[in-house]
């Protein structure tokens, strides 16, 4: 999937991420892929949490997020693919607004973000289907390497599945929180 670097052997994706800031909206087509969700605790940046006996829960709790990979569509231009993080929450009312209107999420589903004020929760609201010949192709494993690349943890090898590259990075992970939390 798209913005691959070589790094040594393995190939990792670095893919830019969207956020929707308060008083804003955005409009994406889901790649289909995902959404991959970490626990995120925020010490000066965002670091992933390490779920058990993870050292930044004691003093802060995480915030649940999901990480998807998203096309912008702009007017006659190429779709151009980025990591869109939401949280848990917008991404569970999403699904059930979809449930409810019956539409299936899966690739080409076109999701608007949206926060009314700059202190409001983020709101997602599933809006129909775009053709799916005009989008990227996203992987698993392209989705699993673009939140390593954005969490500086070491990128998924060949194939890796999430699972376990998650407890392959966990101990870059703790590395990672404990330099914060000394730091703070
Ligand atoms: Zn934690």
């Amino acid at each position: 999937m798209l913005a691959t670097e070589r790094t040594g052997s393995t190939p990792r994706v670095a893919l830019p991420v969207v956020r929707v800031a308060g008083g804003s909206s955005l409009t994406v087509a889901w790649l289909g892929v995902g959404p991959m969700f970490a626990g995120v605790h925020w010490l000066g940046r965002a670091l992933m949490c390490t779920g058990e006996n993870c050292e930044a829960c004691a003093v802060q709790s995480p915030r649940l997020m999901a990480y998807l990979p998203v096309a912008f569509l702009p007017d006659g231009g190429a779709a151009r693919t980025a990591l869109w993080e939401i949280t848990d929450a917008a991404w569970q009312q999403a699904a059930g607004l979809a449930r409810m209107e019956g539409i299936t999420l899966e690739l080409g589903s076109l999701l608007m973000g949206e926060r009314k004020r700059e202190r409001s929760p983020l709101r997602v609201t599933p809006l129909g289907t775009v053709a799916k010949r005009q989008l990227p192709m996203a992987t698993r494993w392209g989705l699993t390497s673009a939140v390593a690349t954005l969490f500086r943890l070491p990128a998924p090898t060949a194939n890796e599945e999430t699972a376990a590259w998650a407890a392959r990075a966990k101990p870059a992970a703790v590395r990672l929180l404990a330099d914060a939390l000394n730091a703070v």
